[in-house]
């Protein structure tokens, strides 16, 4: 089995706005990519904006000079990413889209929009057939059906569920519609809590399948009926449906990297993935506390295979700090992801680092 080219350019938050956007730049066009962008071919650019108040995200102006090179070959180019399973500044497409603008991810500076992908309310949701392990069709939002080219932007960071979150993570669960995102979470539909529950009937006008009805003075799920398209967590104006998470680390890590595998069934050569391990923080973007990094800058790296992508990542996060950092502060095996993204096709987890 050969290696997949792993590129890295080192950079560091302190230097600046403009000399990033060009090392992004300098890093995407060692890829050779554009040769796949098509006049007037769709590219979606897949980006966490930040949970508000969050300080590590990619900062857009990073993206500057990239997005121009795209550009040169293709006019609809976007920021994208999916609504939230959780209810949050990120659960609906306009409060999304408000959130990416506050942040700086918007048209008049950067020269594009944000289209959120999977519709107002996370109802744009399409299936695909893979037939794996964990997951027989996976449920990914609409927008990506539609698109020509992804080039997925991943923040590195740790996780709480799955050790890290970089390229895989990105692809799977931040491209997957909200039933998508369910399906990884937990394997088991919604309840009620009817502590919490005024039987206002929101969730009844929501649900698709008509599986809420009264029971007992509070709103109760027909588990048979229900088939986990979130809406009615979202929906709920008391937050009284709650999900059970699944708390099984390796199940949720390989349903992730059977949709990254769906995600880049979509695309086949036209994707690719550029990683910023910059302002690297124990826990994700959606968290919405400005916190600190553990550990100093170490660059952008960029391949066209997630997996040897994530695997050079961490395995250069934890050889700066001489121990595996990632097992320390997150207490998870975040290798599972890498070998069944291996063992399914996703990509390879030998690599050949680069440096730029
Ligand atoms: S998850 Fe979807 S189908 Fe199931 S009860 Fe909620 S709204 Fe209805
Ligand atoms: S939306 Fe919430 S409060 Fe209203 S009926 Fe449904 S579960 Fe109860």
């Amino acid at each position: 089995m050969t290696s997949s080219n792993v590129f890295l350019i080192p950079a560091r938050e302190d230097e600046g706005t403009q000399r990033l956007s060009e090392k992004t730049k300098k890093i995407f066009q060692r890829l050779n990519f554009t040769e796949h962008i098509e006049k007037n071919s769709f590219v979606a650019l897949k980006i966490h904006f930040g949970e508000k108040g969050n300080k590590g995200h990619i900062k857009p102006l990073w993206l500057l000079d990239t997005i121009n090179v795209i550009k040169s070959r293709s006019n609809r180019v976007f920021l994208t990413d999916t609504n939230t399973l959780y209810v949050g500044h990120r659960s609906n497409a306009v409060d999304h889209t408000m959130l990416a603008h506050g942040h700086g991810f918007d048209a008049r500076k950067l020269g594009i929009p944000v289209v959120i992908a999977d519709g107002l309310i996370g109802r744009n949701s399409d299936e695909l057939s893979i037939n794996k392990q964990r997951i027989k069709a996976a449920r990914i939002a609409s927008l990506f059906f539609d698109s020509d080219v992804l080039l997925c932007l991943s923040h590195f960071t740790g996780h709480m569920l799955t050790g890290f979150g970089a390229a895989i993570k990105n692809l799977g669960m931040g491209c997957a519609s909200r039933a998508g995102k369910l399906d990884q979470h937990s394997d088991v539909h919604p309840k009620v809590n009817p502590k919490y529950c005024n039987l206002c009937q929101t969730c009844f006008d929501f649900c698709p399948e008509q599986a809420i009805k009264e029971k007992e003075g509070s709103a109760f799920i027909e588990s048979e009926k229900c088939i986990g398209c979130g809406e009615c967590l979202v929906v709920c104006p008391n937050g009284a449906v709650k999900m059970t998470w699944d708390s099984d680390k390796i199940r949720i890590q390989e349903k992730m990297a059977e949709y990254a595998y769906a995600v880049s069934r979509i695309f086949g050569q036209k994707m690719a993935c550029i990683n910023f391990l910059i302002h690297i923080t124990k826990d994700c973007d959606c968290m919405c506390k400005g916190a600190s990094p553990f550990m100093d800058d170490i660059g952008i790296l960029a391949s066209l295979d997630p997996v040897a992508l994530d695997q050079a990542s961490v395995d250069i996060v934890n050889e700066r700090n001489g121990k595996d950092i990632i097992t320390e502060k997150t207490g998870v095996d975040w290798s599972v992801q890498l070998e069944h993204g291996e063992k399914i096709g996703l990509g390879r987890r030998e690599y050949r680092l680069i440096e730029i």
